[in-house]
């Protein structure tokens, strides 16, 4: 049976937490590959800044040299809020022979009983839960916990020292920082 990782996101935009913890998870727990799938409409979470292609591109730059990790269009063609019962739902469809690992940092695992349909999600996938500061990695649905380095990089701290022309050398990849340069994203 195909094992096979999932990070949900915003990517707005991706940012080397991201990629740590899909390689933590995808070497823990014995992955063939990660797929990073960004939202159109976060159900729970503010609006992203940046168009959903922009967020597309933006994480094939930070996924490009690890064969392991791919990137899914799911959400951003389907449009309108983005559930992940939904999307696991038509996942599951395509691909019924895969064993879903869906990862999340503990800011999701707090909100998990919030999640749309979440007592039948729990059974479509196993939830991989890592540490986040600031959160409790407790949830009382059944979650894997694998420790990884507390990494403190968010997006939204990303797009504040873009925003401030501050540098974000070493916390987005060279790649995607070539992006927002280019496209001029996260200026005022
Ligand atoms: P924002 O700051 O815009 O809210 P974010 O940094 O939380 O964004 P998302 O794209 O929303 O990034 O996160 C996607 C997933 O990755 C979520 O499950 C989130 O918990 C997890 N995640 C993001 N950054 C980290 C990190 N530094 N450590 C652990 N998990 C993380």
């Amino acid at each position: 049976m195909k094992r096979i990782g999932i990070l949900g996101g915003t990517f707005d935009p991706p940012h080397l937490g991201h990629l740590l913890i899909a390689e933590e998870a995808r070497i823990a727990l014995e992955l063939e590959e990660v797929w990073f799938i960004p939202t159109y409409e976060p159900p729970h979470k503010h609006e992203a800044s940046t168009k959903g292609t922009d967020r597309v591109q933006m994480v094939e730059q930070a996924i490009y040299n690890n064969k392991n990790f791919k990137v899914s269009t799911i959400e951003i063609d389907r449009l309108g809020k983005s559930y992940t019962f939904d999307t696991m739902s038509t996942l599951k469809e395509e691909a019924n022979e895969a064993k879903f690992f869906f990862i999340i940092g503990a800011d999701m695992v707090e909100y998990l009983p919030h999640w749309h349909n979440i007592d039948r999600l729990v059974d479509m996938v196993t939830f991989v839960g890592v540490k986040r500061s600031g959160f409790r990695l407790n949830s009382k649905y059944p979650i894997i916990k694998i420790d990884i380095p507390l990494i403190e990089i968010s997006s939204t701290f990303i797009r504040e020292r873009l925003k401030a022309n501050k540098t974000v050398k070493y916390l987005i990849p060279d790649s995607v920082y070539t992006y927002i340069k280019e496209k001029r994203l996260y200026e005022d």
